[in-house]
């Protein structure tokens, strides 16, 4: 098996702050993932950005009197920011608003064109004669010719539920400044799905046996009743990706077609600031290379079907426009392991009612790895999960606190305390020590199996679970009474929970990095179990743009073992995690849907 992974996390939209939900969803289990392979020495790329483009953002833009560049550079910098708090290791972190990510976009589109995969099609689509411009179909309201409800959207009624045809509203306004606008002809490219579909069927029955059975009732199970037929990836708008044909000006790549190219152009912009430029192929040239896509269930269809078709579609007709020789097929997604939703104290999360927690509010109370604890416990990977803040309360209590990180302060700083600060000479093992051994050295067969699957909540309750063994273990041997009546055996008992520690250190280490780290410090090792992150402006012709990125060289953590030698020097231990006052279930429950 090739050792090249390509971690491709799903791209924020640039309009709205990140939220616990999001966290969960995508963003979290992909770190992890990235970690854990990081641990075992393999090739990993992760990547992602911000999504620019789209009408969300010209909304949002509009409603605040100012422009979509400057929504979409301040809620970039709010991600960069949340997640070096949080430990997010993006190898890179950029956005669809750069000159790479356009060219690579267009030339997906040419390719893709080229292969016959493209048709043009004619629509009717809003138009402002007020400001000479197409409007999309959220800019635009009026009654519904269902029920009557006078501030029905033209593509969908909120009043009964029911999609509308937009030339049967009855008077249509704009949202932006009340003119009545007017249907106009308009001409669009469309994705010819229809064409694509038996090698997409054929590329996802290759992947059912693994695949979560959400993502191919959304994909394979939807295609099979339904089929695919033809979709624009063109539209009316002029904040986006210029359509690359002559007389198409004013029209840009629908934000659905472009933003998944992502994972393609943000491989390509790493390669080439690492000045390696050819290095993104060994992600996407070598058909051995596994691409994990970590998304929400709100992008399934866009990952497992559409995103395939692009790919399968474009051939070896991208590679042909960089004129390679020979020019290579592109990889297609080895797994999709989706998320469902979290809700919040049993409602769905909104941003706007801030019936929510966002992250970065978050991490001015509380430290980062009790969130990452908590959103991997309660991880929504089979059903939908919700957010309780006196569950979280007492997982970090019961949990975090009581069962790792008192285990792991209370050995520390007994030995440190009692053997001179170092690591005793434990003389001969028992049987009850090797057994300890073995069965947390086991982890890194039962956990990896877990993760190797990403099946995080599991693999993450496995290490839990050897925790506990270790404080049983404690239990039976006693070496805070023993230290007094057999200072040999007390030695012994504490080296063998330390070298559990040691290793649970590694085990817990995807998913609890900063303590795990911390920890590491603890033992006094040399050198640090991961690398690090940085920003950095990049300048092109489309302007500047802030990146994040990260540093592995100097990682020096391993999937192994403990080797924890007798005799090495301890540091001055400190506790891991915090007890936390009963008193924050309620006054953050108070803070819950109230103006921000
Ligand atoms: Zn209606």
């Amino acid at each position: 098996m090739t050792d090249h992974v390509l971690v491709a996390v799903a791209w924020p939209y640039a309009n709205a702050e990140i939220h616990v939900g999001n966290l969960t969803g995508s963003y979290l289990p992909a770190d992890i993932f990235a970690r854990y392979n990081r641990l075992r020495g393999r090739n990993v790329l992760m990547v992602s950005g911000s999504d620019a483009h789209g009408t969300p953002i010209t909304v949002r833009a509009d409603a605040e009197n100012t422009t979509p560049l400057e929504v979409y550079q301040r809620f970039h910098e709010g991600f960069l920011d949340l997640f070096q708090q949080i430990g997010l290791h993006y190898d890179l972190f950029t956005s669809t608003h750069t000159a790479n990510h356009f060219q690579v976009s267009q030339d997906i589109f040419l390719a893709l064109k080229q292969n016959g995969y493209l048709f043009t099609d004619r629509t009717f689509q809003w138009f402002a004669p007020s400001q000479n411009r197409f409007l999309p179909d959220r800019y635009v309201e009026g009654t519904c010719y269902i029920c009557g409800y006078p501030n029905a959207r033209s593509d969908q009624c909120d009043k009964c539920g029911n999609l509308l045809e937009p030339q049967k509203l009855i008077d249509p306004r704009s949202r932006i400044d009340n003119s009545t606008p007017e249907l106009r002809e308009t001409e669009h490219y469309y994705l010819d799905l229809g064409k694509l579909q038996d090698e997409v069927v054929e590329f996802l029955r290759d992947r059912e046996s693994y695949w979560r059975p959400n993502v191919l009732r959304q994909s394979l199970g939807q295609i099979l009743t339904e089929g695919l037929r033809g979709r624009p990836i063109t539209r009316d708008l002029d904040w986006g990706i210029p359509v690359p044909i002559d007389g198409w000006t004013g029209k840009c790549l629908y934000v659905w077609f472009e933003a998944v190219i992502g994972y393609l152009s943000a491989s390509i912009e790493w390669a080439k600031i690492n000045g390696q430029e050819e290095a993104w192929r060994d992600w996407w040239h070598d058909p051995q290379a596994r691409s994990y896509y970590f998304i929400g269930k709100d992008n399934i269809p866009f990952h497992a079907v559409i995103w395939p078709a692009q790919l399968i579609g474009t051939g070896k007709t991208f590679d042909e426009l960089l004129g390679s020789q020979p020019a290579e097929n592109l990889v297609l997604p080895y797994d999709v392991p989706a998320n469902e939703f979290m809700n919040l104290e049993g409602q769905k999360i909104s941003g706007s009612r801030n019936w929510a927690v966002f992250a970065r509010d978050f991490l001015t109370r509380y430290d980062p790895d009790p969130l990452r604890y908590y959103l991997t416990v309660m991880m929504p990977e089979t059903r939908d999960a919700d957010w309780d803040w006196e569950d979280f309360y007492k997982r970090n209590n019961d949990e975090l606190v009581a069962t790792w990180g008192n285990l792991a302060n209370r050995v520390l700083a007994f030995t440190y305390k009692n053997f001179e600060g170092k690591v005793p000479e434990p003389g001969e093992l028992t049987d009850l020590d090797r057994a300890l051994l073995a069965a947390v050295e086991g982890g890194f067969e039962t956990v990896a199996r877990e993760l190797e699957a990403v099946h995080l909540r599991a693999a993450l309750g496995e290490a839990m679970r050897l925790a506990s063994e270790v404080n049983r273990y404690l239990d039976q041997t006693a070496p805070w009474t023993a230290l007094k009546i057999d200072r040999q055996a007390a030695a012994r008992a504490v080296y063998v929970a330390l070298r559990a520690i040691d290793s649970l250190k590694i085990l817990f280490a995807p998913f609890l990095p900063f303590t795990s780290e911390k920890l590491h410090g603890f033992f006094a090792y040399e050198g640090k179990l991961f690398g690090t992150q940085s920003t950095e402006i990049r300048s092109d012709p489309l302007g500047e743009h802030n990146v994040l990125r990260y540093n592995g060289e100097t990682a020096t953590g391993r999937w192994e073992p403990s080797q924890l030698k007798p005799g090495s020097p301890l540091n001055q231990p400190g506790p891991l995690f915090k007890k936390l006052d009963v008193k924050i279930v309620e006054e953050e429950r108070a803070r819950l849907g109230k103006p921000a």
